[in-house]
């Protein structure tokens, strides 16, 4: 299949694009490296499989262009910062909505069928039942990412609904694992390795919430995309359990060695503004199409802890 992946040089973007070329798919890619690294997509360079277009989702001309001859879209290109909507207020407006609005309006154009959004557990805000299954509603994020991602998963439901796309929304609990570039476990281990007596970890610690790594998140699309076929497919990707904050920095000051740090914590119930202290997605509906996870929250932070050190050595 001729695929193209929006942002593959991120972090889950160069994990699929493995699987992809891995199960001989032509990939094209395009990013404009805001926060990709070229270095995650080097081994497949030189593959007569792989191409990178060096473009940015905000330009309809630019995803017109990478759509072109195209079977399948994955669109991953986001800011991936929740933070840094509350500084520049129309950053997830930009990459998020219209970003979202340039892909499927491209693959109309050009007659591509089938897209798979990467949307968030944070669609849901902050009053959803624990575990939120994918039919609750109605969705009421608090954050300006989560606005974006809802109004994303919007756009594509309106281009299914009127142009005959098929979509794969796929609303990811707290992605984490090797060739991590963001996140809770990745700021703590950066934190240690520049300050081994303390760790600051924002909020009381008590945030709790579901953690997947990286490769069940991207074999999980891929199963539900070879065994579900409907015109519009929802679903929640997570584990079966959540970990604490505290938890987390219990083990990465573990893995760093890090044993005389001191935890300050900077207080209130959640990192900061529109972040949603405590989250667990029901898996269920991905359990029922035969896939499970490999990993537990636990172990995937642990794993991740190893993976982000061993870069740093
Ligand atoms: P990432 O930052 O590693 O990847 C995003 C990629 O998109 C980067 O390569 C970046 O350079 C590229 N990009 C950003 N803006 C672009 C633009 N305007 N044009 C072209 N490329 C652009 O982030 P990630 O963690 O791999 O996230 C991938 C997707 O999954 C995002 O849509 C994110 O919102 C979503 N998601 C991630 C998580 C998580 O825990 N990592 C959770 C829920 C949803």
């Amino acid at each position: 299949m001729r695929v193209l992946v929006t942002g593959g040089a991120g972090f889950i973007g160069s994990h699929l694009i493995d699987r992809l070329i891995a199960r001989h798919d032509e990939v094209r890619v395009i990013d404009n490296l805001s926060s990709g690294h070229s270095e995650f997509l080097e081994h497949h360079i030189h593959s007569a499989q792989f191409e990178f277009y060096h473009g940015d989702v905000c330009s309809l001309e630019d995803v017109i262009e990478a759509t072109k001859g195209i079977e399948c879209v994955f669109h991953l290109a986001a800011n991936p910062d929740i933070r840094l909507g509350t500084q520049v207020t129309d950053t997830d407006l930009r990459q998020g909505t219209i970003a979202t609005y340039n892909v499927v309006e491209a693959m109309r154009i050009n007659e591509v069928k089938t897209i798979a959004f990467a949307s968030s557990s944070v669609v849901y805000g902050e009053n959803a039942p624990m575990p939120t299954p994918e039919d609750y509603g109605p969705c009421m994020p608090i954050s300006l990412y989560g606005a974006s991602k809802l109004a994303g998963e919007g756009l594509v439901s309106g281009w299914v609904g009127t142009f005959g796309l098929q979509g794969y929304i796929f609303r990811f609990a707290n992605i984490v694992g090797s060739r991590a570039t963001h996140g809770v476990t990745y700021d703590f281990v950066h934190k240690l390795r520049k300050n081994p007596n303390e760790l600051e970890v924002l909020g009381n610690g008590l945030q709790e919430k579901s953690y997947m790594d990286v490769g069940d998140c991207v074999d999980a699309m891929l199963h539900i995309m070879s065994t579900r076929n409907d015109s519009l497919n929802v679903f929640n990707l997570g584990s079966h359990d959540t970990i604490s904050v505290r938890d987390i920095a219990r083990i990465v000051i573990e893995e760093c060695e890090a044993k005389d740090a001191v935890i300050s914590y900077t207080g209130g119930d959640r990192g900061w503004a529109g972040d949603i202290p405590k989250a667990m997605l029901s898996i269920d509906k991905m359990l029922e199409t035969g896939f499970n996870v490999r990993m537990t929250s636990e172990e995937a932070i642990r794993h991740t802890a190893r993976t982000v050190l061993k870069t740093l050595r």
